[in-house]
């Protein structure tokens, strides 16, 4: 039996006023909160263990290293890699689109082309970019309709054999929209040899993820978006295009061979962990996939969608209030303005003081706010611990910011 208050229980964070009002946390496709779980995993591995990993003979390295390669095996599970050292550890989304985009650099030449979409987050955006800068290849946008949906058609039109780098998330940080991926795997695998690189930052958190059957050549994600600390991410690589590829940062861990006239690399996944990693932080994320599993992941996103349609069909009953990509197939976000009544900030000040953390503004995607020509969204999103209380006061501050503001 899915357990809502069992659940907070174990997050001591929520148990907190703020401005005087219970802590009402709707921020979570920012980041969510850390199970006690997590907390102790993370502060065990500092009281007791702490020691680098993989070099130590000693027993306290031999653990450290023990643990975290349990944790990548966890990984591998989650995502259903086909092989642990498909799994390498990064701080976080961002530095493993960096690192793919990095690492595609002698691939690419002037002309070729990078798919990407609308709805991407900046940091789906700026690396590609900066790819282009290096290389002279050019960046191709999938557009959206006015409820946010990818028109897939220009994909269809821009898949060519200069295609080499096809990269779309698979949930929308900004709005929520589930976007068809299979489909967009499918059409690019049809009509070229690109590359394919999937966002899994907001969809890793919510959905089942298996990377054999998606048939993605990468997947990334970052922990802290899925109750483990801050500082962890994940990469996953096919094995042969992990191999067939050049190393991100030099340094120690990722060589087998160090020499002044030659240096030879480590096999995966060391040649793309260059220097000490995170340790704790990548055990805690271990920690953090038992947590999400010991729940279930349907009952996760159960949960979670039930939360989303209550709390969209309230906050469309007052007068005004828009929200975007409202009839697209949407997951843990609902986004949403109120017309006449001014900017997002506005709204998310009053929530505030209510006690409700919300976020506000255009959420690391400009391209969608310019598309909707707003600044800025209030956004609400949801994780495994909120509950339908949490959505009535979020409505009844809305409706109260709204006769402030009116
Ligand atoms: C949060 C997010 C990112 C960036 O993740 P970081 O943890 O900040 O590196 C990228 N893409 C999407 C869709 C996100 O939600």
């Amino acid at each position: 039996m899915f357990d809502v208050q069992q659940i907070r229980s174990q997050f001591p964070i929520l148990n907190q006023q703020v401005n005087g009002k219970p802590l009402v946390y709707l921020d979570n496709a920012a980041t969510s909160q850390k199970p006690n779980s997590v907390l102790e995993v993370w502060n065990r591995y500092y009281t007791e263990i702490n020691a680098n990993v993989h070099r130590g003979i000693h027993t306290l390295s031999q653990l450290a290293t023990e643990e975290m390669e349990l944790s990548r095996r966890k990984v591998q599970k989650f995502i259903n890699a086909a092989h642990d050292f498909e799994v390498i550890f990064t701080k976080g989304t961002t530095e493993g689109l960096n690192l793919i985009a990095y690492i595609l650099t002698q691939k690419l030449k002037k002309d070729d082309e990078i798919i990407i979409s609308y709805l991407e987050h900046h940091s789906n955006i700026v690396p590609w970019q900066m790819l282009c800068e290096r290389t002279g290849a050019k960046l191709r946008v999938i557009p959206i309709d006015e409820n946010g949906i990818l028109q897939l058609d220009y994909l269809d039109q821009y898949l060519s054999e200069k295609t080499k780098v096809v990269s779309v998330n698979q949930v929308s940080n900004a709005l929520g929209i589930v976007n068809p991926i299979e489909e967009i795997i499918a059409k690019t695998r049809q009509n070229s040899d690109a590359y394919i690189v999937i966002d899994g930052a907001q969809s890793a958190p919510h959905f089942n993820i298996d990377v054999q059957k998606m048939d993605c050549d990468f997947f990334v994600f970052s922990g802290h978006k899925m109750y483990a600390p801050m500082g962890t991410g994940i990469l996953y690589g096919k094995q042969e295009v992990l191999e067939s590829l050049p190393p991100f940062h030099g340094g120690g861990e990722m060589i087998a061979v160090c020499s002044f006239e030659k240096t030879t690399y480590a096999g995966l996944p060391f040649k793309f962990e260059a220097g000490t990693p995170n340790v704790g932080g990548n055990i805690a994320l271990g920690a953090a996939i038992d947590f999400i599993e010991k729940i279930g992941h349907t009952a996760v996103q159960q949960h979670e969608n039930e939360l989303l349609n209550y709390a969209q069909k309230q906050l469309l009953e007052i007068e005004s209030l828009k929200i975007y990509g409202e009839k697209a197939k949407r997951t843990g976000v609902v986004s949403f303005n109120l017309e006449g009544t001014g900017i997002s900030s506005d709204v998310g000040m009053i929530l505030d003081k209510m006690g409700i953390a919300v976020r506000t503004g255009h959420h690391c995607t400009q391209p969608i706010m310019d598309f909707f020509n707003i600044a800025g969204t209030v956004r609400a999103s949801f994780a495994v611990y909120n509950t339908f209380e949490e959505i009535d006061l979020l409505v009844e501050g809305v409706r109260k910011a709204q006769k402030m503001l009116g």
